[in-house]
């Protein structure tokens, strides 16, 4: 039984729960994230869930 890989692998462009946008939108960038400071972990030591565990959110920045 083959089964076809689905793109449904978390990766770089996936969007957390604590992005504002998704990434490589306009106007967009990378923050530090506010929940686990960028570390990517909770206090226990969990995977940060606002971030996907990779410490960054991506906020809307420019003031348009
Ligand atoms: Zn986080």
């Amino acid at each position: 039984m083959s089964k076809p890989s689905s793109p449904d692998m978390p990766a770089a462009t996936t969007k957390n729960p604590g992005d504002e946008a998704a990434p490589g939108s306009e106007q967009t960038g990378e923050n530090t994230c506010p929940v686990c400071n960028g570390s990517g972990r909770t206090a226990d030591k969990a995977m940060c869930s606002n971030c996907g565990g990779s410490g960054i959110v991506i906020v809307t920045v420019g003031d348009a």
